[in-house]
């Protein structure tokens, strides 16, 4: 057996002792820990656990159709006591946001991450940095668990991998992701219709939003960075929300030669979440990291505090520097 194989055997083991188990996601949740907290949450169930499905953040409406999304709580009550504590796709404690302090208040604490270079936490921190999903080592200790894998939780694994691949299009898709979600299809997931409902059922809002995105859309004179921005008004205006900015960071990427992508998004007054994408070489995660935000190589993010003109300065100025450091 090797480390990872023990690390899952041993999560899996202290599921199965356990009674009360939260299992929770990130802030600004994705498919990625909404399928895994799903799928594992649904495993849980009919293993006559009792679970609660936690999400610090708003379920998208475009996840709605997951099954169980209805049952995730976006709080716990006070007096609320927990056997284990399941932390999915977090690669820091803060990305659990007001959950945070449950870590210190279940028996136990079981990580499943795929970041690398991730803060370590928990009893049993199962991070493994080549899988291209959280929803891939969950699908892992779902195998380990007495129980018959069902089409709703392949569905919902369907989608935390195929939303954290880009579809298999990212360099973070390897065999086993293939491999994964071929045994996943033979359950007889609906994966034509989730495709559909993911991709081809936007709302118009979302076409809005491109519209009005696409106007702020610039480039670097080396034609290697190429950047987006929307305001919190405009967004209000169109009475949009952060669901519908999700992806659209994916059109300055796609242009030809760019490597870098930059989307600054207004949260609040003077607050922006940056994302930062890259295309073949540069390590978004160490350019995030630099204001305190971090992420994946290809895939990352911060949250930054004042002007935007400035922001955007101090983010384009690090960009040009690390792509001329690697140039070197
Ligand atoms: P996105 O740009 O889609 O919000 O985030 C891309 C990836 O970057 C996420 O999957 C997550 O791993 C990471 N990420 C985004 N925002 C933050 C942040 O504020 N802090 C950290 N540590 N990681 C982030
Ligand atoms: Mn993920």
């Amino acid at each position: 057996m090797d480390d990872r194989e023990k690390l899952l055997s041993a999560a899996a083991d202290a599921l199965c002792h356990s009674q009360r188990v939260a299992v929770c996601g990130h802030v600004m949740p994705d498919g990625d820990c909404l399928g895994s907290v799903l799928a594992l949450g649904r495993a849980l169930q009919k293993l006559g656990k009792d679970v609660v499905l936690l999400s610090p953040g708003p379920v998208p409406e475009v996840y709605s159709f997951l099954p169980g999304a209805d049952e995730i709580r976006l709080e716990v009550k006070e007096q609320d006591e927990f056997d284990v504590f399941v932390s999915v796709d977090c690669s820091v404690p803060d990305r659990l946001g007001h959950f945070k302090d449950l870590l210190h208040r279940a028996g136990r604490v079981i990580t499943v991450d795929h970041h690398a270079g991730a803060f370590v936490f928990g009893h049993i921190y199962l991070n493994d940095p080549e899988a291209g999903a959280a929803g891939e080592i969950i699908y892992d200790l779902l195998k380990l668990l007495p129980v018959k894998i069902d089409v709703e939780m392949g569905s919902c694994l369907y989608v935390a991998i195929i939303t954290d691949t880009g579809s298999f299009r990212y360099d973070n898709t390897g065999p086993k992701t293939h491999l994964q979600v071929a045994e996943l299809m033979k359950l007889g997931i609906p994966a034509a219709r989730i495709n559909k409902l993911l991709y081809e059922e936007k709302p118009l809002v979302s076409m809005l939003v491109l519209r009005e995105v696409l106007k702020t859309l610039n480039i670097s004179p080396c034609g290697r960075v190429s950047w987006m921005s929307i305001s919190r008004d405009t967004l209000n205006r169109l009475h949009a929300s952060d669901e519908h900015v999700d992806g659209l960071i994916n059109y300055p990427r796609m242009i030809k030669g760019v490597e870098l992508a930059l989307f600054f998004k207004e949260m609040e007054n003077n607050k922006y979440k940056i994302s930062f994408r890259s295309k073949y070489y540069l390590d978004v995660n160490k350019l995030a990291s630099l204001f305190g935000g971090g992420g994946h190589s290809r895939a990352a993010g911060c949250i930054m505090e004042g002007d935007l003109n400035e922001i955007q300065q101090r983010v384009y100025e690090a960009a040009l520097i690390a792509l001329r450091d690697w140039s070197k």
